[in-house]
């Protein structure tokens, strides 16, 4: 299929750059085709938007032997160069971040306005993390001994990541990976390939070769770079399902893992609420990216003394707001990103209605091309309802009566997920107390899916096991070694 034949000149020096096809794997520094390719589609239409290859066994090994062979020479890379390059990261985003957002939506449905906020943070969150510190700790200081705890990185990691922020996810990886001195195997959802195999593309000339390798390919892949007896750690992030999956295939060589997996978000909203100040932010805190976010609202427990208003307002928004293509103008959503999740989200909708639940907005699917869902509310069903105890992972919310405090946090903590929610009131130390009581590893008082480079990010439970972001995503990245300097007795 010919997109938009987008060919440009790179640098000014002539060379044939295409940003929309030709697209290939970084493996030590180069580019590598494949055997046989995986075609990418277009959620909005299915159609195809481009070919990517489909790593084989042999390509995989010669990415983590890149890797392994690049290691000492990254980890002995001043730190002030290894910021340097994370830098490089930020300018060479920004430099083409239109067409990455234009990418961006093709691959993975979401409209542009949105895809190119992804694209800028990406580039923030690069240059962000470029900031920060690694932290070195004086154990001792006494007559006799001197001893510091420096963080040393641990060698080859690998990175998975899903479809829903195939951008940003990455980079929580590839900046945190690099700046402490590993390198790093990227390896995207099949679903998502394309902005990353283009960025790696991009940052080729700017570092060392096996530092950065990105490999696309198909169910195989996943497992092949997990069971790998080279990798020394794993950061994933997808669904708890295969998060256990990595990290049995882990266990094999006591590999190091970071998991963020799902989450079943609970927003609490008290009887004090200013309805339509913050109608717009509940609406988008759980239908943002059509509600596929790890942490978007899943259910929304709502003071029966406000229910009525805050539904109805809810209600009015999923009414007007307009799901389509991500490329025309006025979309405010897109599609589900692909087949298996619309047909999920689809169950969860058929089961609803099977159930004689109620629907205030949506609920009726739409024949035709493309993997849309208009944005659907499901009115106080039973706790025990499917939509209430699953992750939906598309624009699904189910609302929910509470009358105490105390019945609602026992029914917020009553789920095998603990990874965010939050608290609306005006009454902030009622909202503190309540945050304390949330059994998540993330509570926002007053607003959602705030996440910040120097915010550490962890699920409880089944949403995770280990850190993102912050100083101590950082450390993940790292194992302590401490160093102790015996002191010669002084001259009396
Ligand atoms: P997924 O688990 O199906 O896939 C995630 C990644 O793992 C993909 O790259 C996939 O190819 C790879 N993979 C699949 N099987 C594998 C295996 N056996 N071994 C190794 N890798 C394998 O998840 P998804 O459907 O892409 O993403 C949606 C899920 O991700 C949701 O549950 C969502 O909540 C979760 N998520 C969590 C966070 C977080 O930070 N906690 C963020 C975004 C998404």
């Amino acid at each position: 299929m010919k997109l938009n034949g987008a060919i440009r000149h790179r640098r000014g020096e002539g060379i044939v750059a295409r940003f929309f096809d030709d697209f290939s794997m970084t493996i030590d520094g180069k580019a590598a085709a494949s055997p046989t390719t995986l075609d990418v589609l277009n959620p909005a239409t299915e159609e195809v938007v481009a070919s990517v290859p489909d790593c084989t066994r042999e390509q995989l090994d010669a990415s983590v032997a890149a890797a392994r062979k690049a290691f000492p020479g990254w980890r002995d890379t001043p730190i002030s160069e290894r910021r340097r390059a994370l830098v490089k990261f930020a300018e060479v985003i920004a430099a083409h971040a239109d067409d990455f957002a234009r990418l961006f939506t093709l691959e993975q449905g979401r409209p542009l306005a949105g895809a190119r906020m992804e694209i800028d943070f990406g580039a923030y969150w690069a240059a962000e993390m470029a900031k920060m510190e690694i932290p070195v700790t004086v154990t001792e200081d006494s007559q006799t001994r001197y001893s510091e705890t420096h963080h040393t990185p641990l060698g080859v990691v690998a990175g998975i990541v899903p479809w829903n922020f195939p951008f940003n996810l990455a980079l929580w990886k590839i900046a945190p990976a690099l700046l402490t001195g590993n390198t790093l195997v990227l390896k995207p959802s099949p679903f998502t390939p394309l902005t990353m195999l283009k960025l790696a593309e991009l940052m080729r000339e700017h570092l060392p070769a096996g530092v950065f390798n990105v490999v696309s390919g198909g169910d195989r892949l996943g497992p092949w770079l997990t069971a790998h007896p080279d990798v020394d750690k794993i950061s994933f992030t997808g669904s708890t399902a295969t998060g256990k999956k990595v990290m049995e295939a882990a266990s094999a060589g006591l590999k190091r893992v970071t998991l963020e997996l799902g989450g079943n978000d609970a927003a609490i909203v008290l009887p004090d609420v200013n309805v339509d100040e913050i109608a717009d932010q509940l609406f988008f805190a759980a239908f943002g990216n059509s509600g596929q976010i790890c942490i978007a609202t899943k259910r929304m427990y709502i003071h029966e003394d406000v229910y009525d208003r805050v539904a109805e307002a809810l209600a009015m928004r999923a009414r007007h707001a307009v799901v389509g293509n991500g490329l025309d103008q006025g979309s405010n959503f897109g599609p589900i990103q692909n087949r298996p999740q619309f047909e999920r989200v689809k169950d969860l909708i058929a089961d609803a209605k099977k159930n004689g639940l109620n629907f205030i907005a949506g609920g009726d699917l739409v024949e035709g091309k493309g993997y849309f869902i208009p944005i659907s509310i499901v009115d106080n069903p039973p706790e025990s309802s499917r939509v209430v105890q699953e992750e939906a992972f598309g624009p699904v919310l189910p609302l929910l009566k509470f009358k105490d405090v105390d019945e609602v946090i026992a029914r917020v903590n009553a789920s095998e997920y603990g990874l965010a929610g939050s608290v609306w009131t005006k009454d902030i130390e009622l909202a503190k107390q309540i945050a304390r009581r949330i059994e998540t590893g993330t509570v926002w008082i007053n607003h959602t899916m705030y996440i910040m480079p120097w915010t550490p990010f962890a699920g409880r439970k089944q949403s995770g096991l280990g850190v993102e972001n912050g100083v101590e995503g950082l450390l993940e990245f790292t194992a302590p070694q401490t160093i102790t300097v015996a002191r010669q007795p002084q001259p009396a």
